[in-house]
């Protein structure tokens, strides 16, 4: 089926959507992005994903496209024309382009490039890759200092994807002096003794839609939780291990290295943690 997609103003299909090649997201990954998952139609979480598409352009001193109720009505439109009911909103703002190849940032009335389109996922809620959980390789991180701005350099993540493939693993967490930072698409956690750890927010990692929430409600369900650095040696000897993201909610997590994490199957607090989390979003969807 073709897909409409948004561009600039314009809903097209997907095959009559063009963005310039000189557009800066294209020749320097000078963009920034947002992807919204969709439950029973509806988006998940709207309002953190728009706060958080405003600060990596205000980090980047990028011009916003257009203001959040505009942002809303084409993630609803795109949603509705294609038929969504369970999948992903994928949006991305780049600098625009004024026509040529410069280092120097154009000028700042450049119009910015907005770009959204629907990715159709049925099952993405009841998943059975989270129902056998995922098996994930450490690697070194050496992605750039501002993770916490959400951009298009996806080149090393995409790497580690691959690198875990090869493996014969599903994900692949970074790590970097030491301390896992966190997934190639996904904040990450172990569980140990009953008590959530996870690295504390700053500019080494993404500051996840889904980790707020989901450390919002295991606060809730009065689980303990512990914010600070960790070790791979320490994840390994979890009892259990999971990661967040807003395309794959919370995913259990069961092997690490080769070390398999308690008996190797999804943990009590992983599974209870995505119960609770799908629940409550589903809730409160737009
Ligand atoms: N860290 C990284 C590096 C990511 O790419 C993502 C997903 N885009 C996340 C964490 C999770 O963020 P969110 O929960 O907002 O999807």
């Amino acid at each position: 089926m073709t897909r409409t997609v948004y561009v600039n103003g314009e809903y097209l299909p997907e095959t009559e959507a063009k963005v310039s090649i000189f557009d800066r997201g294209f020749l320097f990954a000078d963009a920034v992005y947002e992807v919204t998952s969709v439950l029973d139609g509806k988006l998940i979480d709207f309002e953190g994903h728009a706060v958080r598409l405003k600060r990596s352009l205000d980090e980047l001193e990028m011009a916003e496209p257009c203001n959040k109720d505009e942002l809303l009505e084409i993630h609803r439109k795109l949603v509705e024309l294609n038929g969504i009911e369970e999948g992903l909103v994928y949006l991305q703002v780049s600098r625009g382009s004024d026509g040529d190849r410069d280092f120097v940032f154009p000028p700042a009335d450049t119009q910015p490039s907005l770009v959204l389109f629907t990715q159709n996922k049925p099952g993405l809620a009841d998943s059975p890759a989270a129902q056998k959980g995922a098996k994930i390789i450490s690697i070194d991180d050496i992605r750039w200092g501002r993770r916490d701005i959400k951009t298009v350099q996806l080149l090393y993540p995409s790497m580690g994807k691959m690198m875990a493939k090869k493996a014969g693993c599903d994900d692949a967490w970074l790590v970097e002096d030491g301390y896992v930072t966190e997934g190639t698409s996904n904040n990450a956690y172990f569980v140990k003794n009953g008590k959530i750890v996870t690295r504390p927010l700053s500019n080494d990692i993404l500051h996840g839609i889904t980790r707020k929430a989901v450390l919002r409600m295991a606060a809730e369900a009065q689980m303990e939780i512990e914010e600070r650095l960790f070790t791979i040696d320490e994840a390994k000897k979890a009892d259990e291990a999971f990661t967040t993201s807003a395309s794959a909610f919370v995913m259990p997590v069961v092997e690490i290295d080769g070390v398999a994490l308690g008996d190797g199957t999804p943990g009590p607090i992983a599974k209870r943690l995505r119960e609770i989390y799908l629940d409550e979003s589903r809730k409160a969807a737009i």
